[in-house]
Parts: structure tokens; sequence; C-alpha cells
């Protein structure tokens, strides 16, 4: 699985250490998205047909298959809740971030 590589982020102090642009260089994040997402999607393995419909449909690419069963890579998930919405079985439902990680996830 491609994955964006991750780019540690140093709060800018003087004028001289802010970016001459607002972009970053493609395929670059400053942090994994956890911290400001406010769903995400929980998987129920059991109900899984495992058409891998979700992975078409995931905007972000994060959805992936390990030893035949469906997973995601919470580390990048947006919480958009599109695989949640587009799976027939009903195998995915979106539940409210916990920011302590209670959940598990
Ligand atoms: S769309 Fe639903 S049933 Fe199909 S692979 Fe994804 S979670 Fe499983
Ligand atoms: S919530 Fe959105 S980003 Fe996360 S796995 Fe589902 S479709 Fe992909």
């Amino acid at each position: 699985m491609n994955r964006p590589s991750i780019t540690k982020y140093k709060t800018p102090v003087h004028i001289s250490e802010y970016p001459v642009g607002p972009c970053y260089q493609a395929g670059h994040l400053v942090t994994e998205n956890a911290g400001w997402r406010t769903e995400k999607p929980i998987l129920d393995k059991e109900k899984c047909t495992g058409c891998f419909y979700c992975y078409l449909c995931c905007p972000e690419g994060v959805i992936f298959k390990l030893d035949g069963k469906i997973e995601i890579d919470y580390s990048f998930c947006k919480g958009c809740g599109i695989c949640a919405r587009v799976c027939k079985s009903e195998a995915i439902v979106m539940i409210r971030e916990a920011k302590d990680g209670a959940d598990g996830c």
C-alpha cells in the first residue's frame, strides 16, 4: 500500500521560518489526521462479505485487504463516512472519535 510520508512540522517562530507558499510538496503530510477527525468507521468483520466496494469508493485510499480481510488505516482515514454509506452489508458504522484513544483504534 502506498502511504503518504509524514513531514515533521515545526511551528515557525521567526518570519524567515515560514514557508514561501501555502502548499507542501505533493505526497507529504505535516501530521496524521487522527487529531482532527470527528468520526471514524468501525468495521464488523462478521458482516463484511469482502466485496471490496468500500475500497473502490474511499477517496483517501486507506482501505486495504490483509489476509483476505478488509482493514482501515486510521492514521490517514479522514472520517468522511463514504465507506459506511456505500456498504450494502451495513458492515461499517461511524462512531464519534475518542480523543483519549479509549476506542482502541
Ligand atoms: S463494502 Fe462492506 S461488505 Fe464490501 S468489503 Fe467493504 S465493508 Fe465489506
Ligand atoms: S471514512 Fe472516508 S476516508 Fe475513512 S475509510 Fe471510510 S471512506 Fe475512507
